[in-house]
């Protein structure tokens, strides 16, 4: 809801609001705010709230630092939780620069520019349901994670009320109370691991919405005295985290990727869609899966993906179709962990989907067996890539695809690329425990 200044300012009063959070996100994805006490509220809807934004992680700017905070009136939110000072509220910011123009490093406006080509091609949503998975762990007496997990639960466990499930309950009353729709939450497939699913959302919606879930689930752990985390794989041996994104684009109130008539009961929108995310699948790892740990997660044997391929049925490749049709039509891309920058990665999928779509890309055929039960030469004669290995791979897949570096823009990438290089030159460099176990005696 578009609210009033009038309006934010007497709901600020009549709940006791004591400051307000100008939320927004860094290159990394990591939400940043300029706090304010209350009475600087009607200088901040006035767009007067200038920061430095030269401390931010891919901000710099060497002529000039000095820029704006608009806050985007629909997002202001009341967070639920008492603090000793009072309440706190947030809204939800997009950066300029002091010339007016929208600073070309603020995520939010990176995904708001894709969203306009979505728009100039006659579509009015970009829909996107996601499914962030994540651990709770016990924290040791200096409140520092330890790397035990809560719970011994599994997929779907109907788990003696133990720390977790009643944490998983708060956070998800906590969310509900914030407005968010919740679709289903449960313990995942290894222990101390749960999911919640939100409903969709327009892509910049939906972007927040995954913002705001880690910084609750965060808060709401901590009051539980466990660690929240989205590292996509913190423990060897057992499944990592991901989160699947369902992806459908809209024409008013028409699912475009429906086609009754179709065999599959998909569009062409959607097929040349599907096309397109395959495409550019080694491009956007990069985006999507964005952390040395990444990688970790992405391989056989732990229900996430590592080949190009999609399914209307099976769950190992990339994409599944899933069974819902008429106006739930989606694809689901599986590749994706709560590590990523939600803005990017929401951009980076639908770039590469219109791209499939305005060069009406085929759609290869999809793969109803197990992928990794396929030897390599089955594989090579279908055609079915992998995803980049490591991050290395993955920084040099997206720098060689133009749509996405033309996605993302000349200053995101700049300042993208070296973050991420310099995190695998950091990475490539470190000595292992698993090293010293394989070759110190050995050698
Ligand atoms: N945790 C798995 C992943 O890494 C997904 C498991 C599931 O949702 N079935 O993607
Ligand atoms: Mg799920
Ligand atoms: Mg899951
Ligand atoms: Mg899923």
């Amino acid at each position: 809801k578009q609210y009033e200044k009038d309006e934010i300012l007497q709901h600020a009063e009549a709940s006791n609001v004591r400051y307000v959070r100008l939320q927004f996100t860094d290159l990394l994805g990591i939400v940043k705010n300029v706090e304010i006490p209350v009475d600087q509220l009607p200088k901040a809807l006035d767009n007067k709230i200038m920061f430095d934004g030269s401390s931010i992680e891919g901000f710099v700017r060497i002529e000039e630092s000095d820029m704006y905070l608009v806050p985007d009136r629909s997002t202001w939110l009341v967070f639920p939780w008492d603090t000793p000072q009072g309440k706190i509220a947030r809204l939800i910011c997009d950066i300029y620069l002091p010339d007016g123009s929208p600073f070309p490093g603020d995520p939010r406006s990176v995904l708001k520019n894709v969203l306009e080509r979505a728009k100039n091609l006659g579509f009015t949503s970009f829909n996107v349901g996601p499914e962030p998975e994540f651990f709770l762990f016990k924290m040791d007496a200096n409140g520092k994670p330890t790397d035990q997990v809560n719970d011994e639960g599994g997929y779907f466990d109907w788990a003696p009320v133990d720390l977790g499930e009643n944490c998983r309950r708060d956070i998800v009353l906590t969310l509900e109370n914030m407005g968010f729709e919740i679709e289903a939450s449960h313990h995942e497939v290894a222990p101390g691991q749960h999911e919640i699913d939100f409903k969709y959302a327009d892509a910049v919606e939906a972007a927040d919405n995954i913002a705001t879930f880690r910084l609750v689930v965060k808060t709401i752990a901590r009051q539980h005295g466990l660690h929240a985390t989205f590292m996509p794989k913190p423990l060897y041996g057992i499944n990592g985290s991901g989160m699947h994104a369902h992806l459908s684009l809209f024409n008013g109130e028409k699912n475009a990727f429906y086609d009754e008539s179709d065999e599959l009961g998909l569009s062409g929108t959607a097929r040349h869609f599907l096309a397109g995310i395959l495409k550019h699948a080694p491009g956007f790892t990069a985006v999507c899966n964005p952390t040395i740990n990444s990688y970790k997660r992405l391989v056989p044997g732990y229900e996430a993906p590592s080949y190009i391929a999609w399914s209307g049925k099976n769950r190992s490749p990339l994409v599944r179709v899933p069974a819902a049709r008429g106006q739930s039509t989606r694809i689901e891309v599986r590749s994706p962990d709560p590590s990523c920058n939600p803005y990017f990665a929401i951009a980076a999928l639908l770039a590469s989907g219109l791209d499939g779509i305005e060069r009406s890309l085929e759609l290869a055929d999809p793969v109803n067996r197990n992928i990794y039960i396929m030897t390599d030469a089955e594989k090579e004669e279908v055609g079915i890539r992998s995803l980049p290995a490591n991050l290395n791979e993955a920084i040099e897949a997206l720098v060689a695809d133009e749509v996405l570096t033309n996605a993302l823009g000349e200053h995101v990438l700049v300042h993208f690329i070296e973050a991420k290089r310099i995190e695998w030159n950091m990475f490539r460099t470190q000595v292992t425990e698993w090293e010293r176990e394989q070759y110190m005696t050995l050698y």
